[in-house]
Order: C-alpha cells, then structure tokens, then sequence
C-alpha cells in the first residue's frame, strides 16, 4: 500500500469527524472487524464492500478513520439484551424461569431479565458513551429478545422471566392481579390464565427497548441508523416461538426500527442454502417492505463453514427481492479465504446500480 496515497485520504476523512455519511443505495457490507482484510493488503473498495458492521468492543477511531478512507460507512453493533458478564454481578438481573429458578445459560448465549431497572441504566449509558466517542452512521442491536438460543438447528426456548420485577411490570401493564404464591405457582396461572396477554406484554417489553434506544440514538445522532439483527423464523416455525418465546412482534418493532437484519444462518440452522431468499421473500411479504422504501432489510449471511460457492449464493440471495444490502457472518470468515474475496468481489461488484 502506498502511504502517499493514503494520506489526503486520511486528510479528507478527518474533516468528516463528526457526521454521519449517506448511506449508499444497495449496501454491500462486511460484518466483523475489517482488519483482517486489511492485513491481508486489501482496500475495501476495491472488493466492492461500502459498509461495515463491526462489533462495539472492536472499535476504535483509526479503525474509522481507515474506513472513511475506503469510502465506507461505518455501523456499530450493540449487543442489548446479553447479560453474560453481568449477571453473575447483579444477580438482580438474571432471568427467571417458570419454576422459579435462575435460567441456565441457553448454550453459549445468557440472556438477562429486560425488567431490571439497573441493566437498562447500564446499557443506555453505554451506548451513549460510544455514540459521544465515536461518529458512526448506526447502530445495530443485536439479542433483541427474552432468553433463548435460536441460532442453532436445535433452538433452546424457554419460558421466562417471573422475577418480582417483570410479574409486577406484567401486572401494572395488564391490570390483571396475580394471586399470591410461590413464583412457580404464579408463573403456572399466567401461563394458564393470560397467556395470550402475557405473550403480548413480552413483545411490549421488547419494543420498548429499541424504541427508547432508539431515542438515545437520535439524541446523540440524529442521522443515524437503527438496524436490528433478528431471529429469522417465520410465523409458524418452532410453534410461533419467534413472538411466543423470544418477544419479537414485527407490527411493534417496524415502528421502531429503521433497518431491519434477519440473521440467515442457513447451514447453522440446518436449512438448505435455498432457504435464505425463501426467507426473505417471506419477511419482504410480512412486513411490506419494497425496494426503495425507508424502511430496509438488510440481511446478514452465513459465510463461515459453508463452501465459497455456497457463501455466494446466500450473498446473492441476500439482496434477492425486497433486501436493499447485505452483510456476512463474519468478514474474517471471507478474509481468510481467497475463493471466498473472489466470491464477495463477483456479487459486489456484479451488483451495483441495482
Ligand atoms: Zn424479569
């Protein structure tokens, strides 16, 4: 690389500090770190890539800087509802199942009671400190949801939370009075009794996260983005476990959300790779959603662990009917793999202007 060249870049981009840039028409992104392309000697731009999605514990101002250089925009993960590494501090907080106990870790995943007073104050205070550090043109919350493990071929759903925070929540928002009685006794009226009110309230619960993050957002960043990584399941998949289990209700969140990222892990969910544009047509459908429109979907796909052919054709299936952008789980996956940059850099680079 030549630094020569680099450097006016550099120049241009601090002038930039500050302010969001615009966001490109079909955006071709990255998700992960976009150092491991950079080591390689790879200019984003020249593969064709115009957005990356990295996490918030990996970014840093020369890391932006670099970007803005290669003409990128510049969206941050948020991970908002997981509790692991605070929990096991604030015991207060960790989520209750119906038998009134602690819920174990759902496989490599702790999520955290939504309820808790404390977390909430938390997470807003982080992430309003990133958006003062840093100017990014988004942020995108990821584990949006009531504790569960969905990425996996065989999902862990549970019932949660009945702590003393979410039954009384519950029953304020309701006004439904619960009888008094051991959680366990509690939990099995709700279920038996409002179940449908109690899923309803679940969902109310989550919306309201993304919209007063959303909030934060706006405050700190008006031009600013809020994108969503979500479960992809359809309505019906695993018994309505998308709204029942996990609280995501679309009519709520596209209020909310301006982008929204359906995580499409095919192979790790055990689907076909066809399955990918099937289920983006299908969201495109549910939400209404047509190119063009302010609200986006933006998906995200598996790229680690499959084929380079196969990556392609769940990239390609990813700006495939109503999608406007697309993104890999993870860039690293790509990077490491030169068939894979080859793959990105075909569909990248076949696609623009569409
Ligand atoms: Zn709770």
């Amino acid at each position: 690389m030549n630094k020569l060249l680099i450097y006016p870049a550099l120049l241009l981009a601090s002038f930039a500090f500050g302010q969001t840039t615009e966001t490109p028409t079909i955006i071709h992104g990255i998700y992960g770190s976009p150092t491991p392309f950079w080591d390689k000697g790879y200019r984003l731009d020249e593969l064709g890539v115009n957005a990356i999605f990295v996490r918030g514990s990996s970014i840093s101002q020369p890391m932006i800087d670099r970007a803005r250089a290669e003409g990128l925009n510049v969206y941050v993960e948020f991970p908002t509802l997981n509790g692991k590494g605070y929990v096991e501090g604030h015991p207060e907080a960790w989520a209750i199942n119906e038998k009134g106990a602690k819920v174990e870790a759902a496989g490599w995943f702790m999520g955290v009671c939504p309820t808790e007073p404390g977390f909430r104050s938390h997470r807003q205070e982080q992430l309003r400190e990133m958006l003062r550090k840093y100017a990014v043109d988004g942020i995108w919350l990821d584990y949006v949801h009531w504790h569960a493990q969905f990425e996996e071929p065989e999902p862990i759903l549970p019932e949660t939370c009945f702590c003393e925070h979410c039954l009384a929540a519950f029953q304020s928002a309701s006004g439904i009075e619960i009888p008094t009685g051991a959680t366990s006794e509690k939990a099995e009226w709700v279920l038996s009794k409002h179940d449908s009110l109690w899923r309803d309230w679940r969902c109310a619960v989550i919306a309201d996260w993304a919209k007063d993050l959303k909030t934060l957002l706006k405050q700190e960043r008006p031009d600013a983005l809020l994108g969503l990584y979500h479960c992809p399941w359809a309505d019906a998949d695993f018994e309505g476990a998308r709204r029942r289990i996990l609280g995501l209700d679309y009519e709520l969140l596209k209020e909310v959300v301006d982008v929204f990222s359906p995580m499409v892990y095919h192979e790790r969910m055990g689907r076909p790779a066809g399955w990918v544009e099937e289920n983006i047509r299908w969201f495109g459908e549910k939400l209404e959603v047509h190119p063009g429109d302010q609200l986006k979907i933006w998906p995200i796909v598996q790229a680690y662990r499959v084929l380079p052919e196969e990556f392609g054709l769940v990239l390609k299936a990813g700006l495939s009917e109503a999608s406007s952008g697309v993104m890999m789980f993870t860039g690293d996956a790509v990077a490491e793999d030169e068939a894979k940059v080859k793959v990105m850099k075909k569909v990248y680079g076949a696609l623009d202007g569409k």
